[in-house]
């Protein structure tokens, strides 16, 4: 049976990412994902402009401005009332676009291919031991991987983080609805954040023809959000809808001897800020450097510090957006009341997203 240096299971953008910085670097690597891509997936398709550095490593700049998106130049936060605040998203070359997910996570995974990854899609990992030279087997249906190294890329309801009894017991707080409508006309270049008794709606372009619609409340509110959404977009009661919970959880340790947690599956944050996928991108790439280092030889208890103090360190003062976004979220009509206050270019709302996209103001 072949030995991996690596094995990654998920292929969303932590896993694709982080699988072909160490096909570049030489590594073994494999990646086990349960769908078979292109395939949707519960999100914004939102791509904070921080992404970019990272893409750009991975030479995927052009391919991804060839692919069809939605070009963003604002954010227009609207109230309960109807209020609304509008704030200017950088602008250039190196902006806020929004590009649907199976486009993008299949653009992601090609590159890992090219690269020599060994891809197993339409493989579920439902089982994990160790041999006794400390290696990873990775049970997938009809089939065992070998690996050196492990890594969990499996998204907010990781696998991996549970068959190591790692996952926080989840709290159904919330859930998420995801479509792609037809666009309406004349939407613009913006995306909406809009805040609803019942929870709160995401809208972004995805394309010339339609648009990315998000809804998000608690269980028993979310048959009220879908109404609101087929009355104001005059959505087709048959009309499919994607689903996702929960929203948010505790943070997995980030790793654990030679296994590590990246994405999603090491910590979620709310979506409401749309920067989960840079989250993804960033911890993929250090991952990646540190698992060359350990696949090298080099002292294992400094690799693991150093990376759980730059995996910390992404966070890093970031955390705060992320408790005011989720305070604004679960008391729309709280957050709704302030933003009447504001005034039409609400200082607070520039900070919040100045800070979310990186850009000083
Ligand atoms: C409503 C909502 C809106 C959002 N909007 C945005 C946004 O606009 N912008 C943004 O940046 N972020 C947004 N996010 C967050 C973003 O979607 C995530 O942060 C991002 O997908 C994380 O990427 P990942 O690679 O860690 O995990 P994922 O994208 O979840 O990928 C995990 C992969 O693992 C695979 N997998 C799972 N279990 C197994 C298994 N047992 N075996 C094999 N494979 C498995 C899955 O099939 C999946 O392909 C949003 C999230 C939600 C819920």
């Amino acid at each position: 049976m072949e030995l991996f240096d690596v094995a990654i299971v998920g292929a969303g953008p932590a896993g694709a990412t982080c699988a072909t910085f160490c096909a570049a670097a030489g590594l073994r690597t494999a990646i086990v994902e349960r769908e078979k891509f292109p395939r949707e997936k519960v999100c914004g398709d939102c791509l904070n402009s921080a992404c970019w550095p990272v893409l750009r490593q991975l030479g995927l700049v052009e391919q991804l401005r060839n692919l069809p998106h939605g070009k963003l130049d604002t954010v227009e936060f609207i109230a309960i009332s109807g209020r609304k605040i509008i704030v200017d998203l950088p602008h250039g070359n190196e902006g806020e676009i929004a590009v649907k997910r199976s486009l993008f996570d299949n653009l992601l995974l090609r590159r890992a291919r090219e690269l020599g990854v060994t891809v197993h899609e339409g493989s579920t990992v439902t089982g994990l031991s160790k041999t006794p030279a400390r290696n990873w087997k990775i049970d997938v249906v009809n089939q065992t991987i070998t690996a050196r190294v492990l890594v969990g890329a499996d998204g907010r309801n990781s696998t991996v983080a549970r068959l190591r009894n790692l996952l926080p017991i989840p709290a159904r707080e919330r859930v998420a609805l995801q479509a792609h409508i037809p666009l309406p006309r004349n939407f613009g270049n913006r995306v909406v954040l809009q805040f609803l008794a019942e929870g709160y709606s995401g809208q972004a372009p995805v394309n010339e023809h339609e648009l990315n619609l998000c809804l998000v409340g608690a269980p028993p509110t979310i048959s009220s959000l879908r109404k609101w959404a087929e009355r104001n977009f005059e959505i087709e009661p048959a009309q499919p809808w994607r689903t996702i919970t929960p929203l948010t959880r505790a943070p997995v340790p980030s790793v654990q001897g030679n296994l590590f947690f990246i994405g999603d599956a090491a910590r979620v944050v709310e979506p409401f800020t749309g920067e989960g996928i840079y989250y993804a991108l960033r911890s993929a790439e250090l991952a990646a450097i540190a698992i060359q280092k350990m696949v090298q030889g080099e002292a294992r208890h400094s690799i693991l510090r150093e990376f759980a103090r730059e995996h910390a360190a992404i966070y890093r003062g970031r955390l705060w957006i992320n408790r005011m976004a989720r305070a604004a979220v679960l008391s729309p009509r709280m957050a709704s009341a302030l933003m009447q206050f504001a005034g039409p270019s609400s200082a607070i709302l520039r900070l919040f997203t100045g800070k979310i996209v990186r850009q000083q103001f």
